[in-house]
C-alpha cells in the first residue's frame, strides 16, 4: 500500500509565499486523496502491487483497462506531489550554484533568463498541469496528474504544480502571484541533487 510521505517541515514553514492553509489541505486532503484512489486501483489489480510506481507510470499502456485510467491520475498525483514537497524549503529561494546554474545560464543567458521562461511556460498551462525542468534543461508542462516519465521522458529536475488547488486560497485567480511568490521557496539543493 503506497503511504503519504510526511513533509519535511512544518504546514506553516513556508510562510508568506505558501500558506500553512493550502499546504495543510494540499498534503493532508488533495494528496491523500492520490494516495488512497491508488491503492483503491491496485486492489482491483492485485497483481501490480508489488511493483514500484515508477514501473506502472512508465508502463501504462500495459497496464488493464480498468485501472489504467485511475494509476494514470492518482499514481500520476502522488508521484509529482511526492517530489513536490521536496522541491520546496523554508531555507529555498535565491539562486542555484555548480553545475545546475551553470547549465541554466548555458540555455537562458542568465538565472533570470530561465525563470523568464519558467515562469512564461507556468502561467500558459490551459486549466490543471504542471511545469518541469528537465535532465535536458528543456521546461515542458503536462496537463492534470501527467508526468514526463509517463511520456518516456527523463525524471523532472524541477516540477511546479499549478493547479488551482496549490494556489486559491492565498492568491484566488492569481496564478502569477502564486508563481513568483514560489520562486522564494525553490530548494536548489534538492534540484542539484536530481541531476546525478
Ligand atoms: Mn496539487
Amino acid at each position: 500500500m503506497f503511504q503519504l510521505p510526511a513533509l519535511g517541515y512544518d504546514y506553516g514553514a513556508l510562510g508568506k509565499y505558501i500558506s500553512g492553509d493550502i499546504m495543510q489541505l494540499h498534503h493532508s486532503k488533495h494528496h491523500q486523496t492520490y494516495v488512497d484512489k491508488l491503492n483503491t486501483a491496485l486492489d482491483e489489480a492485485p497483481s501490480l502491487k508489488e511493483r514500484p510506481l515508477e514501473s506502472l507510470l512508465t508502463d501504462l499502456d500495459s497496464l488493464p483497462d480498468n485501472v489504467r485510467t485511475a494509476i494514470r491520475n492518482h499514481g500520476g498525483g502522488h508521484y509529482n506531489h511526492s517530489l513536490f514537497w521536496q522541491w520546496m524549503s523554508p531555507d529555498g529561494g535565491g539562486e542555484p550554484t555548480g553545475e545546475l546554474a551553470n547549465k541554466l545560464v548555458a540555455q537562458y543567458g542568465d538565472f533570470q533568463g530561465f525563470v523568464n521562461e519558467f515562469t512564461a511556460k507556468s502561467l500558459g498551462v490551459f486549466g490543471s498541469g504542471w511545469c518541469w525542468l528537465m535532465p535536458d534543461m528543456s521546461i515542458v508542462t503536462t496537463p492534470n496528474q501527467d508526468t514526463p516519465i509517463m511520456q518516456g521522458m527523463d525524471a523532472p529536475l524541477l516540477g511546479l504544480d499549478v493547479w488551482e488547488h496549490a494556489y486559491y486560497l492565498d492568491y484566488k485567480n492569481k496564478r502569477d502571484d502564486y508563481v513568483q511568490a514560489w520562486w522564494n521557496v525553490v530548494n536548489w539543493d534538492f534540484v542539484a541533487k536530481r541531476m546525478s
